[in-house]
């Protein structure tokens, strides 16, 4: 039998739980622990404004349905948008037409989210990563948490989201070593 691939997600926003949700569309060979640093599942937050590509995303994992029952209605959203840069006072508009956007409050988008999300995967609540050493020798990378404990993985995916230091500092220097026994170019996948 094929040893499982351990995956640690650290972070459990929207793109660790969307990540885990793809990887558990792709394969079965893995078990996979997911890191976050609050407390609970965030369900806090205002409005997402879904674009046509990423509902096609939302299709393929087929969480279509699930979220077509917490769209809400955004009268005067779908009119002309006008893109500028943001350090110019006036937009340059480079298109028009109707931009059809799907709207979710943000606590109905990570719950479905969250009910698709397989209850294997393991989930670990107040596990803030203080940093991470990735040693070829063993083929695994070890996690370190500021409340003093340690977990292993072999493939450590980032989703930590864009304020956070802890993973961003070392990646490159991660995405230089080839693990042998499970033929992956990267142990350090940023999702960036
Ligand atoms: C006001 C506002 C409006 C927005 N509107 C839209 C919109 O309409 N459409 C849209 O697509 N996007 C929108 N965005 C952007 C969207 O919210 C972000 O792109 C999205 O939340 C990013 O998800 P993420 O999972 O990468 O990061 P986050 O949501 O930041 O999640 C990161 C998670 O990692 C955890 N974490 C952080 N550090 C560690 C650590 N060291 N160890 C363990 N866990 C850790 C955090 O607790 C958090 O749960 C908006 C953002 C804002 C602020």
């Amino acid at each position: 039998m094929v040893e499982k691939l351990n995956v640690a997600i650290v972070g459990g926003g929207i793109s660790g739980l969307a990540f885990a949700i793809a990887l558990s569309k792709s394969t079965s060979n893995v078990a996979v622990d997911i890191y976050e640093a609050a407390s609970s599942f965030s369900t806090v937050g205002a409005g997402i404004g879904m674009w046509p590509r990423v509902w096609e995303i939302m299709e393929a994992y087929g969480l279509a349905e699930a979220l077509g029952r917490q769209q809400v209605a955004t009268p005067g959203i779908d009119g002309l948008f006008k893109y500028r840069r943001s350090d110019l006072p006036h937009g340059i508009q480079v298109g028009r037409g109707k931009v059809s956007m799907k709207s979710y409050h943000r606590a109905d988008f990570l719950r479905v989210l969250l009910e698709h999300v397989p209850s294997h995967y393991k989930t670990h609540f107040s596990k803030r990563l203080a940093t991470y050493d990735d040693d070829p020798e063993q083929e695994s990378v070890t996690l370190r948490f500021t409340d003093g404990t340690s977990a292993t993985c072999d493939v450590l995916v980032g989703t930590d989201g864009i304020n956070a230091k802890e993973l961003q500092q070392k990646k490159s220097k991660s995405c230089s070593i080839t693990r042998r026994r499970h033929g992956l170019e990267n142990r350090f996948i940023d999702t960036y």
